[in-house]
């Protein structure tokens, strides 16, 4: 009996695998008609959605657009045109590849040699030319990965990138870093100091460069460095590389709080006002701009009958209540 029962159990359990894996069948085969008759009508210049040939392609945002529904084809279409620049001497306008970047450690120009030992056509290679390309593939790799220099900007500029993404830093800033981390390495400062704290240091000093609103303390964090260390590592950056840091407006931490709390607009204009006034009387001078900004923000708020406390600025800021009173009291002079 016992076994009767487990042979049908058996054999329900079957019927339902089968039918599960039939549903299966069926659902992929749909999604793939679905795609394939969307491809075709893209091949054939038309929109899947509402069969118009009204395709619009937009170079600049790498789009591909349909002009009557809005549908967007395809969101990464390739650039096909001549470079907009020679490189060489040469009216040479042609299409080699991506941009050259400072953040790559070879700035991009890699070749890859591929790892079979095949011709064009797919035929084996003597051994002799087997043994060149062996070679060849040898000298290209130690070339890539050899030198310290190569290592160290390798590893240094993983770093960058996992900061980048990390912190939502653009292009530009990290070119920046780049191009000063480089410096660094190349006036030998690096010599038994940590590299991610240098680069972190790097992008620390690009982003002030370029006024992105990002605190040390940040910075350090995402770079997994203590905030002591690039603090350090940032004064022998900016002293051996002479490099003129414009000082922090403290406007840009005005939105950077506001928008961390979510402050209305017109508390904003006043408590830029207010930080307006106090550089014209000489307060600012020498206080840490984030403070004068949040203090800045919370007399604006009380004035504006807006509902946010000290402590509540303080942690969006990244100070303590104290210092924000202690500003307060500073900005208070200018009876505003
Ligand atoms: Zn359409």
């Amino acid at each position: 009996m016992v076994t009767a029962n487990l042979i049908l159990k058996i054999n329900q359990l079957t019927k339902k695998l089968n039918n599960r894996s039939n549903l299966n069948k069926n659902l992929n085969l749909g999604a793939n008609r679905k795609k394939i008759t969307s491809y075709f009508l893209m091949e054939k210049g038309c929109c899947p959605k509402c069969n118009k040939k009204e395709v619009i392609s937009d170079a600049e945002a790498g789009e591909m657009i349909c002009g009557s529904c809005g549908l967007v084809l395809s969101d990464r279409i390739e650039e096909s045109g001549p470079e907009r620049r020679s490189f060489f001497d040469k009216p040479d306008r042609m299409r080699t590849g991506s941009r050259t970047s400072l953040a790559i450690h070879d700035m991009g120009l890699a070749t890859i040699i591929g790892p079979l030992n095949k011709d064009v056509s797919g035929k084996p290679l003597s051994p002799d030319m087997t043994n060149t390309i062996r070679r060849i593939r040898k000298w290209d790799n130690q070339s890539r990965h050899g030198g310290r220099t190569e290592r160290n900007l390798q590893q240094a500029f993983t770093y960058l990138n996992t900061m980048k993404d990390k912190l939502a830093i653009s292009n530009a800033v990290i070119e920046k870093a780049a191009y000063l981390y480089r410096k660094v390495l190349e006036k030998n400062l690096l010599i038994g100091r940590s590299i991610s704290a240098f680069m972190a240091a790097a992008l620390y000093a690009a982003c002030r460069e370029a006024e992105t609103p990002k605190t040390r303390k940040e910075i350090a964090k995402a770079a997994n460095v203590p905030n002591r260390l690039v603090g350090v590592c940032y004064r022998i950056l900016v002293k051996e590389l002479d490099l003129k840091i414009p000082v922090v407006d403290p406007v840009y931490c005005i939105a950077r709080i506001s928008s961390k709390i979510g402050i209305s607009e017109k508390t904003k204009r006043c408590s830029i006002e207010i930080l307006r006034k106090s550089e014209e009387n000489n307060i600012s001078g020498g206080k840490d701009p984030m403070a004068l900004a949040a203090s800045a923000l919370y007399l604006s708020c009380v004035k504006m009958n807006e509902n946010h406390s000290q402590a509540k600025l303080a942690e969006a800021a990244d100070l303590t209540t104290v210092t924000i009173r202690n500003r307060c009291k500073d900005l208070e002079i200018l009876k505003i």
